[in-house]
């Protein structure tokens, strides 16, 4: 049997360090052409410009009279009305106006708008209240789009807005990054399906489904590949079948020192691994790896440790495989509302709620930062970046975090 071993071989790495390891194996997944009404959340492949003006002729922004403004405050001659959708070839002469409705087209000679609280018309006659100006409530061609005008650039997100930009141009389809496949795998002799019968002792399965859960909120396909046991030869063919199924594969569980940890010398075995251990809490023992070309993680079996391994190592390069320009959560500044300790020896990501309270963002704790205890991921939108000390940080103190999620 082997001797146990007291301490990982593996470097202990920073966070920065990490991130520039796993940086240097990524390149975004090639682009694929999807329709575009349906598109949203995908990132966009390439720049998209205008091709036509908008509006592409003047139109009337408000309800009322077109008129020439050099015929001043005389009286006009009311010819026509004209609607939204109607004629674009009307002309006015000197002396004329028309009485027109908002989006309808300006017609030509017509060079105002007089909106109807500003005008009196009785018998064909129209007397209008002020001298009207040149360019008055008119939407000239081209002002809310210019031909040529970047719509959408390449890396952005598409949103309710950009699908809606993306039918006023006219396109039905676009290039988006496609989806990272990303398949999740479990291991631990005492994990169960959470729907089984769970033995004493036994774990039901959390890891994998709030990974898949993250997994697609991170714009990714999931894919469950189940539990594997502390089994050399299990976890080897999930692995496989996950490295033939997906662009990613993740596990949770086997990656600490003990007996049964299995998934470090799999890895080695199988691939590359760039590192094994991160200075950070929670989840030192957080794993990279490359093999046959794709991405591993092995993230720890805590519950807590592996959610937020994935959300800092995890998520920002499944971002970055997708095109986005800003795969990594913002950090913002906060103000503690309460005491926090800190690790006397890693950095620590510790778990808190952000609200927005008297003109600043201030921050609650989740309560005990256990890496098992899962509730202390339970509605936080924020990672507190607590540098590592012996000195508890004291309410009003300020402290950067991750902003995971919205502000409430
Ligand atoms: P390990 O890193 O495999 O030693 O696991 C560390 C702890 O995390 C153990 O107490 C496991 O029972 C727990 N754990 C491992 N995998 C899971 C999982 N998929 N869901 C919930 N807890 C787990
Ligand atoms: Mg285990």
């Amino acid at each position: 049997m082997n001797p146990i071993r007291r301490e990982s071989s593996y470097p202990m790495v920073s966070v920065e360090e990490a991130y520039r390891l796993i940086n240097t194996q990524l390149t975004p997944l090639p682009a694929e052409q999807v329709p575009a009404f349906t598109a949203e959340g995908r990132i966009v492949a390439e720049d998209i410009t205008a091709t036509e003006a908008m509006p592409d002729i003047p139109k009337a922004m408000v309800d009322g009279y077109a008129l020439r403004a050099g015929d001043g405050m005389a009286v006009r001659r009311v010819l026509a009305e004209l609607t939204a959708g109607g004629s674009t070839t009307s002309t006015l002469t000197e002396g004329t106006a028309a009485r027109i409705m908002t989006g309808a087209p300006v017609p030509t000679g017509a060079d105002a708008v007089v909106m109807f609280e500003y005008a009196r018309e009785q018998e064909g006659l129209l007397q209008i209240e002020r001298a009207p100006q040149v360019g008055d409530n008119i939407r000239q061609i081209g002002q809310d789009v210019a031909v040529g005008e970047l719509i959408l650039a390449q890396g952005s997100v598409l949103g309710a807005a950009e699908v809606g930009l993306l039918a006023m141009i006219g396109r039905t389809s676009l290039p988006v990054y496609r989806r990272p496949r990303v398949a999740v795998i479990s291991t631990g002799d005492e994990v169960v399906e959470p729907d089984a019968p769970r033995p004493v002792g036994a774990v039901r399965d959390s890891n994998r489904y709030a990974l898949l859960a993250a997994v697609r909120e991170a714009g990714c396909a999931a894919i469950s590949l189940g539990i594997a046991p502390d089994d050399r030869t299990t976890q080897r063919e999930l692995l496989l079948r996950g490295l033939a199924e997906a662009d990613v594969v993740l596990t949770s569980g086997g990656v600490s020192l003990g007996t049964r940890d299995l998934v470090k010398p799999l890895l080695a075995e199988l691939g590359t691994v760039h590192f094994g251990r991160v200075l950070f809490k929670p989840g030192k023992p957080t794993t990279f790896a490359t093999v046959q070309g794709k991405l591993v993680f092995g993230l720890p079996g805590f519950p807590a440790s592996s959610l937020v391994s994935f959300e800092v190592f995890v998520r920002p390069a499944l971002r970055r495989l997708q095109g986005d320009l800003h795969p990594e959560r913002p950090t913002v500044q906060v103000v503690l509302g309460e005491t926090i300790r800190p690790s006397p020896d890693r950095p620590e990501y510790q778990r808190i709620q952000i609200a927005w309270r008297d003109g600043q963002l201030v921050a609650q704790t989740t309560g005990a930062q256990l890496s098992s205890r899962l509730l202390s991921l339970r509605s936080a939108n924020g990672l507190l970046l607590v540098p590592p000390g012996d000195t508890p940080y004291q309410p009003g103190d300020m402290l950067p975090a991750l902003l995971t999620g919205a502000i409430r």
